[in-house]
Formats: structure tokens, sequence, C-alpha cells
């Protein structure tokens, strides 16, 4: 590829960038403007019930709002070099279970079923990443299947590799072929009827997956149209590990 072409490239993928989140940011401050809108122009002729309805979406639609900018910037963070990874060895299992719990008040009809393996080894890692990556991974698992199904969270040790697999599994809409490979590139969703309707960035896995290879893990995953599972690896922590990687840049 010559120069010229590079350059071209690169513009391209700007052009889609500055698209993509100028569609991103305007759908939500759409939303909120008009909704405080019609709040300021007819509170009075509003029932007490649409008055909450309204105010729920407006703070939904700002979640949505910081959610984009702290995957943007933890993005940026990642492409300048500047995330920094503090290395803590740890049971993994109350870090899991407290992400569970964070996302099982926001999807009350799911259920979750959650089977940690006794025993198990530490490992070495960023907690408050690895909670970010247990957060993606169950709220996609819940948010790409319908109501009154199961998420199934495992924590088992591989003895053979000395690994601890984490597994989040859902009884979803799946990933096709086609698309699997794409789901972890940056702003990648997947163009569906079942997708579209569901609220994403395209952001999430793509942090996922550069945050679990910066602190030497593995992720992968398999799917089906029942379902899909993401599987994440980590080597069992020793303690000559644990000095030489407190701080990584
Ligand atoms: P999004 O913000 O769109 O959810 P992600 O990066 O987390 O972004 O995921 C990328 C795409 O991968 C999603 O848009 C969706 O199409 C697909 N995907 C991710 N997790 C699942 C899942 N558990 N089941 C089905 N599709 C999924």
């Amino acid at each position: 590829m010559d120069t010229k072409e590079n350059l071209n490239n690169l513009e391209q993928a700007q052009l889609d960038f500055i698209s993509t989140v100028s569609h991103e940011l305007r759908t939500p401050l759409t939303s909120i403007r008009g909704f405080a809108d019609t709040l300021l122009s007819s509170y009075d002729r509003l029932t007490p019930e649409q008055r909450e309805k309204f105010l729920h979406i407006i703070k939904d639609q700002s979640n949505r709002l910081i959610h984009l900018i702290e995957n943007l910037l933890t993005v940026s963070r990642m492409q300048s070099n500047k995330e920094l990874i503090i290395y803590k060895s740890v049971d993994v299992v109350p870090f899991v279970d407290s992400a569970v719990q964070m996302i099982k008040n926001q999807y009350k009809t799911h259920k979750y079923v959650c089977n940690y393996g006794k025993n198990l080894p530490k490992i070495l890692i960023d907690t408050d990443k690895f909670q970010q990556i247990m957060l993606n991974l169950i709220d996609n698992a819940s948010k790409y299947s319908n109501e009154n199904t199961t998420v199934y969270v495992s924590v088992n040790q591989d003895f053979k590799h000395n690994t601890l697999s984490i597994s989040v599994k859902d009884e979803g809409i799946g990933i096709s072929e086609a698309d699997i490979n794409k789901i972890f590139n940056k702003f990648s969703r997947v163009d569906s009827p079942l997708t579209r309707k569901i609220q994403g960035n395209g952001l999430g896995l793509y942090i996922t997956k550069s945050l679990v290879e910066k602190m030497d893990g593995e992720i992968t995953v398999t799917s089906s149209d029942k379902g899909s599972e993401f599987i994440v690896k980590f080597k069992a922590a020793n303690p000559d590990d644990e000095a030489k990687k407190k701080i990584k840049e």
C-alpha cells in the first residue's frame, strides 16, 4: 500500500469515526431536548405518570451519553498507551459476582445462574478493568437475549493449562458466522432487525478484548441460533509474576 493510499484510508477511518460518534451523540441529545421541551411547554397538561416517564427517559438517555463518553475516553487512553494497569493477585469470584448483581438489577425478568468452582487459584489482574470486562459481557448477554431467558456465569479452573476460565453464556439471538469475526472491532455492531432495536455503540467488545489482552488473557466466543458463550481465560498467578508486574502502562 503506498503512502497516498494509507492517508486516504486514515482519512476515511477518521470520517467514519466522526460520523458514527456524531450520530451516537445526536440521537440521545435529540431525545433529551424533545422530552425537556415537552415538560417545559406542557407541564400542567401532563399527568404525574407522564412527567415521571419523560424524566426517566431523560435520565436513561443521559446515562447512555455518559456511557458512550466513558467508552470513548477508555479507547483514547488505550490508543495512546495511557491506560494504566494496576495488578493485584486476587480471587476473582467476588468481582464476577458483584458484576452479576449489578446487571441483575437492570434486567428484572432474566434469570442468572452462577456456578463458581471451589479452591480456585488467584489471578493477577487490575480489578477495575476486570469488573469493566465482566459488566460488558454480562450486560451484552442480557441485552441480546429475550426476557425470561437465563444467563449462565461460571468460573472454573483448567488444570491442564493452569488457567482460570470465566464463561458468560446466554440463550439469546446468537451471532452469525459471517459476523462473529467483526464483533471485536471498534464501533462494530451486527446490523439486523433484531439488533437494531437494541441500544449500543459497538465499543464494548473492542474495549473488552483490548483490556483482556493487555492483562495477558484471552477471549473467545462461540455462538449458534440458541445463544452465545464468551470465555475469558487468565493464567493462574504465581508469586514471582506479582513482583514483576505490579504496574504496567
Ligand atoms: P454494543 O454497544 O453494540 O453492544 P459491543 O461491542 O458490546 O457493542 O458488541 C458488538 C456487537 O456484537 C453488538 O452490537 C451485537 O451485535 C453483538 N453481540 C455482542 N454480544 C452479543 C451476545 N451476547 N449475543 C448476540 N450478539 C452479541
